[in-house]
């Protein structure tokens, strides 16, 4: 009898020119592990968890087995790094198994990182190390279970190999799954050779793939450029409504889909402040917090300029449609930040002073170091009864500044009809009460790392499954850092 693959592959990607991509096969690794299925996405997949963790599915995922269908390859692309071009870069780490259809009918792509060397790995040695596997793992979880577009993590392999970083570090593979890896950057891959051909092959697959509404547009690709900056627009608003920082939002790490991907150095706030940074390699603030939406809008200027010769044959009308689009995406970052902060108020509808109330309170969180996610969240028990107001003023440095605020809020809440606990309902689903905190992520990789000990890491994972449930058996992750317990620098630990 023949054996059913492990992936019934579909590889769209792999029939683009051949100048799109490297055709290679991963490089496999000494002793193969798997240390955290993911069951759950598994299933959505329509893959079987079973033979996923099966010694066959194992090599699959480490990539010392190509599974059947698979047509691997490394994708060429380009980029913006910290403002400035870089014409090559691509897939140095990363090999693309292939797509499958997932259950409600999405193409996803299934992706290995730290799957060896390819011909974009310039000096890089194509691998990974455990650490920053585990962190993606976490953190794009995280973000999933937040309700965020962002591609995912089905599986974590130790290879039994080191990579050497400064010191030996243990390697590690990860198994990803984007809707495209797509990027601006790979828009940018074409347009600095001048290969209209190739921007224009790309946007008609991209238009299949993600946004087949554009193709009935007058100009589909002015329809596309609309749809990504919408998407983009969308994406950063609910990054700052969870204190989300990415950390290195280069136009390579900047997804046309609108998922979030490329977690490195990226890290959620405690203490609310706008030019948070934490990565190490971000010394002038480029991506800080409350930078992020004009970064967005710098990435997507990028791509409008890779999409000139498709908007128009009369070079300043294509200017003219791409500042267009571009001028959208203000207001639409702006509609979605201003809707999104009511909804953590536990506002019901939008009135006109509602973004200066929400401003008013992320000044007063900024001056007095109030945690964004615990100041949010206990609002939930401070509009059911004043008396809860005590864990909240607890928070900010000078608690008179929650009080001033707190009559403003009430006096817009008193404005709507609406029961106290529907209110603090809406204001749970609005704020989570459980975030992938920097000291948490960093206590579940020492150990993994440090001692082999997986439970850590197990558990942070179960807890940040339900962000937005109580959970008061794991209350203390929860809680912010202690002082000494901050964590003030993350790495791009490549
Ligand atoms: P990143 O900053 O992680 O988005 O990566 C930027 C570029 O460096 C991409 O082209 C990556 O593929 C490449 N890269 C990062 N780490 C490695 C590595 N260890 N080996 C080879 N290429 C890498
Ligand atoms: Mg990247």
């Amino acid at each position: 009898m023949q054996a059913v693959d492990l992936f019934a592959f579909d590889n769209s990607y792999a029939r683009l020119p051949d100048r799109f991509f490297a055709r290679l096969p991963p490089t496999p690794v000494a002793a193969p592990r798997l240390v955290r299925l993911n069951e759950r996405l598994a299933w959505d997949l329509g893959l079987d968890p079973q033979r996923l963790a099966s010694a066959e599915g194992v090599a699959i995922l480490a990539g010392n087995c190509v599974a059947g269908g698979s047509e691997p390859l490394a994708a060429a692309y380009a980029g913006h790094q910290f403002g400035n071009f870089v014409p090559q870069l691509g897939d140095g780490r990363a090999i693309l198994l292939g797509e499958i259809i997932d259950r409600s009918g999405v193409r996803r792509d299934i992706q290995l990182k730290g799957a060896g060397p390819t011909p974009y790995s310039r000096r890089g040695d194509g691998r990974a190390a455990l650490g920053p596997v585990l962190r993606e793992y976490i953190v794009s979880e995280a973000m999933a279970a937040l309700g965020i577009p962002t591609t995912r993590a089905l599986a974590a392999v130790t290879t039994g190999e080191a990579v050497w970083r400064e010191t030996p570090l243990p390697g590690a593979v990860l198994t990803r799954v984007a809707s495209s890896h797509i990027r601006v950057g790979t828009f940018q891959f074409f347009a600095a050779r001048g290969d209209v051909d190739g921007v224009r092959q790309l946007a008609d697959y991209v238009i299949a793939r993600h946004y087949p509404q554009a193709a009935q547009a007058a100009n589909r690709y002015r329809a596309l450029l609309d749809l990504v900056i919408a998407r983009q627009a969308g994406l950063v608003a609910q990054w700052l409504c969870v204190g989300f920082i990415h950390g290195v939002m280069n136009t390579d790490n900047m997804t046309i889909s609108g998922e979030t991907i490329d977690y490195g150095p990226c890290a959620f706030m405690d203490a609310y402040h706008p030019g948070t940074v934490y990565s190490s390699i971000d010394s002038q603030g480029r991506y800080a917090y409350g930078n992020q939406p004009r970064i967005a809008q710098w990435n997507l200027a990028r791509l409008a300029e890779t999409l000139l010769p498709l908007l128009d044959h009369d070079q300043e009308a294509a200017i003219r449609q791409a500042q267009e689009a571009l001028d959208a995406f203000a207001g639409g970052f702006e509609k979605a930040y201003a809707a999104g902060l009511g909804r953590k108020l536990g506002l019901l509808d939008a009135r006109p002073d509602d973004l200066s109330l929400a401003q008013d309170l992320l000044e007063r969180m900024a001056r007095n170091s109030a945690d964004f996610t615990l100041t949010f969240r206990r609002l939930c028990d401070a509009v059911v009864d004043e008396q809860s107001d005590a864990n909240l003023r607890a928070l900010f440095a000078e608690p008179g500044a929650y009080d001033e605020w707190a009559v403003r809020w009430r006096q817009r809440l008193a404005q709507e009809d609406a029961t106290p606990d529907a209110r603090r309902d809406a204001i749970r689903e609005a704020n989570p009460a459980f975030i992938p905190r920097n000291h948490l992520v960093e206590e579940a990789i020492a150990a993994a790392v440090g001692a082999a000990d997986f439970a850590p890491f197990e558990t942070l994972l179960t807890v940040l499954a339900k962000p937005y449930e109580d959970q008061p058996e794991f209350g203390r992750y929860a809680e912010p850092p202690r002082p000494d317990q901050v964590v003030h620098q993350t790495f791009c630990g490549t």
